[in-house]
């Protein structure tokens, strides 16, 4: 999506460590133009489809998949959340991941009352790297037995192993912008 990458272009930074900064338009400030173009991007790839349910994970995925979720006859977003509160009632759905960015293991846990089994699901994150978060949410979907109907990502690092092995197991990944190169010296970002 050619306006993501101009985005990234103008306004990301390369970070040592693989990581790709992007707070002025995705992880902290949030360009909800752009949000809502890139769902209509994700309507459009994901076309034919039946979605009854977007699941995404806190706390960059939630913008984008709501505003992903008006382009798919406002199906209700559901996101798995990171810690354990009093909020969170009744049995729960629970794996644990290892987050690239925050370099630690969190739990991963969706309400059982919002994972129907049977339901048609699209799943939507920011980013995908190594594919720990997106796993953590395909093990909540089988545990719930759900159908996943396709993954949705904002950004794919493309030379992390995440995308080529989720398309090996047989999803369909759409990402909107696919970095195959980035360079923390020079500041120089590529894309497939
Ligand atoms: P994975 O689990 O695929 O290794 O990494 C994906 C998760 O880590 C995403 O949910 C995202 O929050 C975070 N992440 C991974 N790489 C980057 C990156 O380069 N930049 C940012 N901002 N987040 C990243």
């Amino acid at each position: 999506m050619k306006e993501l990458e101009d985005r990234i272009r103008q306004d990301g930074t390369v970070k040592p460590g693989n990581v790709l900064k992007v707070d002025a338009f995705l992880n902290h400030q949030c360009d909800v133009e752009l949000f809502d173009h890139m769902g209509a991007e994700w309507a459009r790839l994901f076309a034919g489809k039946h979605i009854d349910k977007i699941l995404t994970i806190e706390a960059s995925g939630i913008g984008i998949a709501c505003c992903a979720a008006r382009h798919f006859g406002n199906v209700p977003v559901v996101f798995a959340k990171k810690t354990q509160s009093i909020n969170l009632d009744g049995e729960q759905y629970v794996t644990r991941i290892y987050s690239f960015t925050k370099q630690r293991e969190f739990p991963v846990i969706v309400a059982k009352r919002f994972l129907n089994a049977g339901e048609h699901i699209l799943l939507i994150d920011d980013f995908l790297a190594n594919g720990k978060a997106m796993n953590g949410l395909i093990e909540l979907c089988g545990k719930a037995g759900v159908v996943i109907e396709g993954i949705g990502i904002a950004v794919e690092k493309g030379f992390q192993s995440g995308g080529r092995e989720l398309r090996d197991a047989g999803y369909e990944v759409e990402s909107l912008a696919i970095v195959s190169s980035m360079d923390a010296g020079t500041g120089t970002i590529e894309f497939a």
